[in-house]
């Protein structure tokens, strides 16, 4: 595992070798604190050295590892602080491992807090090793507890046994993305996000390949780092949520460009949200020039509550899409492929069959399993699948006496293959007609000034006018003029592409809700601006619990 700097510069080496003895030790450091079997120990870390032997030292010493968020972005301590109690309050820890710039943050938030271990990463290795005997774990064992990423409530814990590890582990590395010899893996994504975590972290331990990492926030200030690490280690695996290919697409310099060399990137995976077809085809168009290689695009599907990846789209197949029409889409649920009386098309990216032992069921809302093309709810099953939330019973119950999950997110399948059309929660209703938000979205984000993630829409149910969307739009623009034409124009388009009325907002940058991985709150955003509407003064604690 090679860690590097924000200049890509090699700033730590840890081998695996190493990694298992310092894991052994840190598990008989723990075990100097008494604590118990099946005690959650909180990691609050950058993407380091420190975070990853940690990890590794809960699995040896019979503890639950609880990846949590870092403080991360301007002007968000206070929704950060009322987040992390919230998520202190819901794992209970007997112990939080961190980074010493955090602990006097972490010591304020947890004041009330009994018996609870606070450690920086040098508390934890001065801690006195016991000389005990370490038991291998049990595959029933609860190996961690993944947070969902906060996108439509406050997050969740979700129980992730060994088993439910190796299996999504197997299916990812040998089914999903085909991980072979020589494979290098490249990645910025946050460790406390499952995609990092399970995809970039757990995956190379697990196949014992190369993996290089850069620190989120490094990459947010300059996402060209990325690419730029791929091609100077000749990385072969990356995967990242959309808004981290339209960061690089948008960050590319001329000069920058003539320095990259992408050839040797096999695996370019995408999923987290909603992926736009467009965003991919001006990508792979963009740097085809410094060899990329359309082809290496792989979309997959997948959540926290299934340890990670339901499915992925086939190797080397590209960015494979299905269009329809949206009226019928909008009005009917069918996905059905545009014909002559087509006046609007919807276009959705194939995100591959359910892994090998993995089921994928679109049933509709009594629960009857429903026909290829037509749209409800995404149910799963299968080995990776959780054992419910963390004290959680009737999550526990369910999931363990039905061993299906509803996602939460709608979709349709093809073939097998699925296509993800958003989730419920989001979905615009009006007058019967269903709006997803990523398309009226999408209206805005190909303005120039404005950005993937930049823009989020949703319904604002009790205006005078009745059910109206309002989208909000972040942006630098200051002209006064320019402010105008693009409230004018998104009006206009919104109202001739999709008939309906919107009232845009423009808010300065920073503005938008979003998850610690980087996702859009639209709910927490329509709570905000409701708050606001009705003159409250405006809420900054986060997520109602
Ligand atoms: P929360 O459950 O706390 O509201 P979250 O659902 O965003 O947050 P995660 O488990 O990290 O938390 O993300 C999984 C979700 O991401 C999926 O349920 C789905 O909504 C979205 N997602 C993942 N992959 C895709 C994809 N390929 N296309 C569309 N949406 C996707
Ligand atoms: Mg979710």
């Amino acid at each position: 595992m090679n860690f590097y700097d924000r200049r890509n510069q090699l700033v730590a080496v840890l081998e695996y070798r190493t990694l298992k003895e310092r894991a052994m030790l840190g598990a008989r450091r723990l075990l100097s604190l008494n604590l118990k079997k099946g005690d959650r120990v909180a990691l609050i870390a950058e993407t380091s050295t420190g975070f990853v032997e940690a990890f590794f030292a809960c699995q040896y010493a019979g503890l639950i590892a609880v990846p949590l968020a870092i403080p991360m972005g301007v002007g968000q301590r206070d929704s950060y602080i009322a987040k992390l109690q919230g998520l202190i309050h819901s794992c209970n820890p007997a112990a939080i491992i961190s980074g010493e710039e955090w602990i006097p943050l972490i010591s304020s938030v947890t004041a009330n807090a009994q018996q609870l271990h606070i450690l920086s990463d040098d508390d934890f290795r001065a801690l006195p090793a016991q000389d005990r005997e370490l038991h291998l774990p049990a595959p029933d064992d609860i190996a961690y507890l993944q947070y969902t990423s906060g996108s439509t409530r406050f997050p969740r814990g979700v129980i992730i046994t060994h088993r439910a590890a190796m299996s999504n582990l197997h299916a990812i590395s040998h089914d999903g993305i085909k991980l072979r010899a020589g494979d290098r893996c490249v990645s910025w994504l946050p460790f406390y996000h499952d995609m990092g975590l399970v995809g970039f972290m757990l995956t190379p331990v697990a196949t014992q390949l190369s993996v290089d990492y850069l620190r989120t926030q490094d990459f947010a200030m300059r996402p060209l780092q990325w690419l730029k690490l791929i091609s100077k280690n000749h990385g072969t695996v990356s995967v990242a949520p959309p808004f981290g290919y339209d960061l690089s697409l948008r960050r590319a310099s001329e000069k920058e460009l003539a320095e990259l060399d992408l050839s040797s990137w096999r695996v370019a995976g995408v999923g987290a949200e909603p992926i736009p077809a467009e965003l991919l085809s001006q990508f792979g168009e963009h740097f085809s020039q410094v060899n990329f290689n359309k082809n290496a695009f792989m979309p997959c599907y997948g959540l926290a509550e299934n340890t990670l990846a339901v499915s992925f789209s086939e190797a080397n197949s590209g960015s494979q899409v299905n269009e329809v029409d949206r009226d019928i889409l909008e009005y009917e649920g069918k996905a059905v492929a545009p014909g002559k009386n087509t006046r609007a098309v919807s276009t959705f990216v194939n995100c591959g069959k359910a892994l090998p032992g993995h089921h994928i069921e679109i049933r509709n809302e009594l629960g009857a399993v429903l026909p290829d093309r037509q749209v409800g709810q995404i149910y799963i099953s299968g080995p990776s699948l959780m054992n419910g939330y963390f004290r959680d019973a009737a999550s526990q119950e369910e999931i363990q006496s039905t061993g299906w999950m509803d996602t939460g997110d709608l979709g349709y399948l093809l073939n097998g293959y699925l296509y993800v059309t958003g989730r419920k929660k989001d979905l615009i209703i009006i007058r019967g007609r269903n709006i997803w938000p990523q398309d009226i979205e999408y209206v805005a984000e190909s303005e120039p000034e404005i950005r993937s993630g930049d823009s989020i829409a949703f319904v604002n149910e009790e205006h005078d006018e009745g059910a109206k969307i309002i989208l909000q739009v972040q942006c630098r623009v200051t002209s006064e003029e320019r402010r105008e034409q693009i409230v004018h124009s998104l009006t206009a388009r919104i109202q001739s592409e999709f008939g309906v009325a919107v009232d845009i907002v423009l808010l300065p940058p920073h503005s938008i809700p979003r998850t610690s991985s980087g996702k859009p709150a639209r709910a927490e955003a329509k709570k905000r601006y409701l708050t606001e509407a009705i003159g409250a003064p405006l809420q900054l604690a986060g997520f109602a619990q």
